[in-house]
């Protein structure tokens, strides 16, 4: 606005003198036809100045709407520009609050179903050693849980920060990670007699080994939770173009269509009627995958028929 007014102060003082300049002149050329032998400076003669002022007050006018059309175009463009700039920290805040909503809600459960519990038994007297026991162990469940959401809630973080480019990528030998991501869940997956096929091969990409070992254990963790007893997983790698894929099969419940674009959502949890309740999560799982397989530069596929299984793809495209 400033740059306007003096840029307009400066055309004016400048076309004011040259309009004055040349109404001299033309008065003095008027005047020599007039007078031919009479030699007098031009500085001596007299400029109309009723034609002055009005020439003035017109150039006044023009500068003046010359500004206010600049005032109004900036104004409407810094404000369409502001929107735009801020409309990704907006975005930001809103979903920082969602999550934080979302996660004090699911922290809330498991406190007061632990605080009602230690409130009736603390209105009881002579307790057994058993009621003891089981009450002990239901916090100790409740506190499982509490732990697991923790942990989860601070791996999302974690990844967030990866995310921003606070981890360096290495060499990863994809096969190492897969195969010990699967020893881990094995003794989960025996308890439901449940067999993992590992056909991994010898391929490797850059990557952020924690976080990928983590990838693989929420795919193997899911496949197994949401599984029947007696089942079979399968994991499988393919090297196609200039990519490798990960596939993650299972005989399980399946996912319905309406779930699948929302799964990878913070807290989303697919008909937990169709599933037993415990063995359920927090819906946070495939969230911190994406989170990684995004950190990679991937991307995850999801192929599902009710009743009949579940097969997860992971591309990777930063080969190692
Ligand atoms: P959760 O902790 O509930 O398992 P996730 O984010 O890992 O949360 O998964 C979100 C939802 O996607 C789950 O609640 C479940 O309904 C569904 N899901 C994920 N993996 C599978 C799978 N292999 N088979 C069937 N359903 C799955």
């Amino acid at each position: 606005m400033s740059i306007s007014i003096l840029f307009s102060l400066v055309i004016y003082k400048g076309i004011t003198l040259e309009v004055e300049r040349s109404l001299r002149i033309q008065q003095f050329r008027l005047y020599r036809e007039t007078h031919p032998f009479d030699f007098l400076s031009p500085d001596r003669i007299s400029v109309d100045t009723q034609l002055l002022d009005d020439v003035e007050g017109r150039i006044v006018l023009t500068l003046l709407f010359i500004n206010l059309g600049i005032w109004v175009i900036s104004g409407a463009a810094g404000y369409f520009l502001a929107g735009r700039t801020l409309r990704p920290i907006q975005q930001m805040v809103e979903d920082q609050n969602r999550f934080i909503t979302d996660a004090s809600h699911e922290l809330r459960t498991p406190l007061t179903s632990l605080k009602s519990e230690i409130e009736i038994y603390l209105r009881g007297k002579n307790h057994t050693k058993e009621e003891t026991e089981q009450l002990l162990k239901s916090n100790l469940e409740e506190v499982d849980n509490l732990q697991i959401l923790s942990d989860n809630l601070l791996q999302l973080t974690h990844d967030q920060q990866s995310f921003n480019g606070k981890v360096s990528l290495e060499k990863i030998h994809l096969e190492k990670i897969i195969t010990e991501a699967a020893r881990k869940i094995k003794p989960i997956a025996a308890k439901k007699n449940i067999f993992i096929e590992n056909n991994v091969k010898e391929y490797s990409i850059s990557g952020d080994e924690n976080s990928l070992e983590q990838l693989f254990i929420i795919f193997l963790d899911n496949a197994v939770k949401y599984s029947p007893n007696n089942t079979k997983i399968t994991v499988n790698m393919e090297h196609i173009d200039h990519s490798v894929l990960v596939t993650i099969a299972d005989q399980g419940i399946g996912i319905a269509k309406k779930d699948i674009p929302h799964i990878f959502e913070r807290f989303y949890r697919a008909d937990i009627s169709r599933t037993k309740q415990k063995e359920s999560g927090y819906g946070l799982g495939l969230s911190i995958a994406k989170k990684i397989v995004e950190l990679h530069d991937g991307a995850i596929n999801v192929k599902s028929t009710l009743g009949k299984g579940t097969t997860f793809t992971i591309q990777f495209t930063k080969l190692g």
